[in-house]
């Protein structure tokens, strides 16, 4: 068995339909590591069954866990909730490394190299790129850790409120310190239009390897023509059609029957 797992976090049945079409995405790409998503209660136990056909690890993880003293310390910060919750990444000590990934992200292309990396390596945020983005991360399981970020997290908060501010505040010297913990960008790919460099999109398309739907406009909530099996997307997402419809094409194929 692998040492390695790539992890995802989803809190409800909606957030889960990106999680396992995000599963399907890094079989298809022939990972040869673990798939691990960690769930809190509020996700169905219908929903957790499906999970558990494509993930071998389905953990759950309680933010009102009243046996976490760090956690009811968070209880007063109910902007940190959904940040506490991803933090339970590092406490998967069974595995000698991670990848973290968000849910809302689609792998395109074998990215089993990524473990070759140290924590915390991660690509650019595109809209302050001396600032990582949190949607994919590479880190080493810890208990340490886990108590010293939500330690930190009690004390400092998180500049954006969520995870993200919070992990740039922890790994503070990511953007300067060494440049093999930045993750050149096709390992996030941001899809939305108005952070996109289109030239650059079209030129380097096909070497992306993870595309991010990062913003409010998620796969699952836009319009899909049940009978024509076609995706509409609006110009924000014109450029990246395609793709989007790969992510729908993933979930007619593998997740949707599933779900009946
Ligand atoms: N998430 C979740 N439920 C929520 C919000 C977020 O499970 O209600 C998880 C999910 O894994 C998601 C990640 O937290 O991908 C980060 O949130 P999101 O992707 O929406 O943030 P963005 O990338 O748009 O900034
Ligand atoms: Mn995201």
């Amino acid at each position: 068995m692998s040492k390695f797992a790539w992890v995802t976090l989803t809190t409800n049945d909606t957030y889960s339909l990106g999680a396992l079409v995000l599963a399907h995405s890094l079989k298809r790409a022939g990972t040869a590591h673990q798939l691990a998503v960690l769930v809190t209660p509020t996700v169905s136990e219908a929903m957790r069954d499906r999970l558990k056909d494509v993930y071998n690890i389905v953990q759950e993880v309680n933010v009102l866990d009243s046996q976490d003293a760090a956690n009811l310390a968070l209880l007063s910060r109910p902007e940190l909730g959904v940040t506490f919750t991803k933090l339970h990444c590092w406490r998967l000590v069974q595995f000698e490394k991670c990848v973290f990934l968000d849910a809302d992200t689609l792998v395109l292309q074998n990215c089993d190299e990524l473990f070759e990396r140290e924590e915390l390596s991660a690509a650019p945020d595109v809209s302050w790129p001396d600032c990582f983005n949190s949607g994919v991360f590479v880190y080493k399981p810890s208990v340490e850790t886990f108590t010293q970020i939500t330690e930190f997290a009690i004390k400092n908060g998180s500049f954006d409120g969520g995870d993200q501010g919070l992990l740039n505040q922890y790994f503070a010297d990511w953007a300067t310190a060494d440049i093999k913990k930045h993750l050149p960008f096709v390992y996030n790919v941001t899809a939305y239009a108005s952070y996109c460099y289109l030239p650059a999109f079209k030129q380097f398309r096909d070497k992306i390897k993870i595309l991010h739907f990062a913003g409010k406009l998620k796969p699952w909530l836009l319009q899909f023509n049940s009978e024509t099996k076609q995706v509409s997307v609006s110009t924000d997402y014109a450029h990246a059609k395609d793709l989007i419809q790969l992510w729908w094409n993933i979930f007619c194929d593998k997740v949707h029957q599933s779900l009946s």
